[in-house]
C-alpha cells in the first residue's frame, strides 16, 4: 500500500515532464513558515518558493486582499483601465523611487520573472537605437559569468550554464559575458555599443554571491561613464529579502532600471515589473509591447498590499534581525560541516563539505527532519526562510542543519 504522497508523486511521474527533480514531499496545505503534506506531517519551508514567498504562505493581508478583488474583478486585459492598476503603478513607484537612479519613476507590469527580463532587454535595445543613438541591429548588453536571468530562448543564449542553455540554439545575439565582480573586464568589454549592463547585485541561483565592496559602484560609474544602462535583476534579491528593500541599497547604488518579480506577488500570483525612468520606459509606445495578463487587477490587488506591506520598513528590518541571528550561527558550522557560508539579511548559500553528501543528499535530510531547503549547484544550499518566520523556528531549522551535518 501506497502512501497518498507516493501516489501523488506517480502521477507527476508519469504525466508531468520531468523538466525539474523535487524532494519527495507532496504538500498540500501551508500557513505563515509551515507547510503540511498530503499525509499530514509539518514542515518548516526554508527555501520560501525561491523567495517568491518573502511574506509567507496565506499572508492575511495579501489573502484579504486577493479574497476581495476575486469577489469584484480579476481580468479586464490591457484594453481597458481598471481601478487596482493606477494606484499599484503610483505605490510601486513610490517604493522604488528612492533605490532608482532618476527622480520620476515609471512601471511596465508583466507576470513572470523571466517577462520582466525580456522587457528590460527589449527596453534597453529600443532606448538604445533611439536616445542613445547606437546605429540598428548593433546594440550590445553585458551580463555576467555565472547569472541566472529565467527560461526564455534570449535569456538562455546567454547563460553560460550548459543545462540551462545547450541545444536551445539557434541563440540570440547582441550580448557579452563578463566575470561577475571583475571591475576591469567590464570596463574593457564597454563600448559604444553597449546599451546596457545586466546584473544581479547578489547572484541567486549560482549560489548567493555577494559581489566584492566596491563592485556595484564601478559598475554605476562605467555605466554613467559609457551612457549605459545599469538593469538590476531584483527579481530574487529584491523586495525585502536582503535586509533592505531592494539588495543595491547595501551597496549605495541607484541603477537606471529594476527588475522585480517573484515575492512581488505575494505567493498568489505571478507579478513582475520593470521601473525605471520615463526617458527609458517612455521609449515603447503603444502597441510596440504587452501581455494578456499583465497589470491585471487581481495581480495588481495583490502587489499593491505586497507594496503597503514594505511600506514602512518592518519586514526589512526583521530580516535583517533574523538575518543576523542565521548567519551568526551559520558562521560557527564553517570547518564543522560547512566549507563556506555567504549572503545577506535572510538569505544563505552554504557550501556542504562534499565528503558529508551532495547539497541533494542534506536537503533529502533536512526533509526527514522537517526543514525544507533546496540544493543549487552540486553542494551549494540556499536557505532564504520567509520573513515571517519566528525566531524559534529558525533556530530550530538550523539545529536540524547541525544535526544533518553531525551524521
Ligand atoms: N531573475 C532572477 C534573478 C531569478 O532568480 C529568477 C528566477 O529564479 C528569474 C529572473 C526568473 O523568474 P521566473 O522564474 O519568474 O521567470
Amino acid at each position: 500500500h501506497e502512501s497518498l504522497a507516493e501516489h501523488h508523486i506517480e502521477l507527476a511521474e508519469r504525466y508531468a515532464a520531468h523538466n525539474y527533480h523535487p524532494l519527495p514531499v507532496v504538500v498540500s496545505a501551508a500557513d505563515g513558515a509551515w507547510v503540511t503534506d498530503v499525509d499530514g506531517r509539518r514542515y518548516l519551508d526554508c527555501l520560501a518558493g525561491y523567495s517568491a514567498l518573502n511574506f509567507g504562505h496565506r499572508h492575511p493581508k495579501i489573502l484579504a486582499a486577493a479574497h476581495s478583488q476575486l469577489d469584484r474583478l480579476t481580468l479586464t486585459s490591457r484594453a481597458f483601465h481598471h481601478d487596482q492598476f493606477g494606484p499599484f503603478m503610483q505605490e510601486l513607484a513610490a517604493l522604488a523611487a528612492p533605490a532608482l537612479a532618476s527622480d520620476e519613476v515609471m512601471v511596465l507590469p508583466m507576470n513572470t520573472g523571466a517577462e520582466a527580463v525580456e522587457t528590460g532587454l527589449k527596453l534597453a535595445r529600443k532606448w538604445g537605437y533611439e536616445v542613445k543613438g547606437v546605429p540598428d541591429g548593433e546594440a550590445t548588453i553585458i551580463v555576467m559569468s555565472g547569472n541566472f536571468h529565467g527560461r526564455t530562448t534570449t535569456i538562455v543564449s546567454f547563460s553560460d550554464d550548459p543545462d540551462a542553455r545547450d541545444s536551445y540554439g539557434p541563440y540570440t545575439p547582441g550580448f557579452k559575458i563578463v566575470p561577475y565582480g571583475d571591475s576591469a573586464a567590464l570596463a574593457a568589454a564597454m563600448d559604444a555599443t553597449t546599451v546596457a549592463v545586466l546584473i544581479e547585485p547578489i547572484q541567486g541561483e549560482a549560489g548567493v554571491l555577494v559581489p566584492p565592496a566596491e563592485y556595484l559602484a564601478d559598475v554605476r560609474r562605467l555605466c554613467s561613464e559609457h551612457g549605459a544602462l545599469f538593469i538590476a535583476d531584483e527579481i530574487q534579491s529584491g523586495l525585502g529579502r536582503t535586509g533592505r528593500t531592494f539588495a543595491c541599497e547595501h551597496f549605495g547604488v541607484k541603477p537606471d532600471l529594476m527588475l522585480l518579480g517573484k515575492a512581488l506577488g505575494g505567493g498568489v500570483v505571478p507579478v513582475s515589473a520593470v521601473v525605471g525612468s520615463p526617458d527609458v520606459l517612455g521609449v515603447v509606445k503603444p502597441g510596440q509591447h504587452g501581455s494578456t495578463f499583465g497589470g491585471n487587477p487581481l495581480a495588481c490587488a495583490v502587489g499593491l498590499s505586497v507594496v503597503r506591506l514594505l511600506a514602512d520598513g518592518t519586514y526589512q528590518a526583521r530580516a535583517r534581525e533574523l538575518g543576523a541571528l542565521m548567519h551568526g550561527r551559520l558562521q560557527s558550522l564553517v570547518g564543522r560541516g560547512l566549507h563556506g557560508v555567504r549572503g545577506v539579511g535572510l538569505w544563505a548559500g552554504i557550501d556542504i563539505d562534499p565528503a558529508l553528501g551532495t547539497g541533494r543528499e542534506v536537503c533529502a535530510a533536512l526533509a526527514e527532519r522537517g526543514v525544507l531547503a533546496k540544493d543549487t549547484h552540486g553542494s551549494t544550499i540556499r536557505l532564504a526562510p520567509p520573513l515571517v518566520i519566528e525566531p524559534a523556528d529558525l533556530d530550530w531549522a538550523i539545529d536540524q542543519l547541525v544535526a544533518v551535518l553531525a551524521r
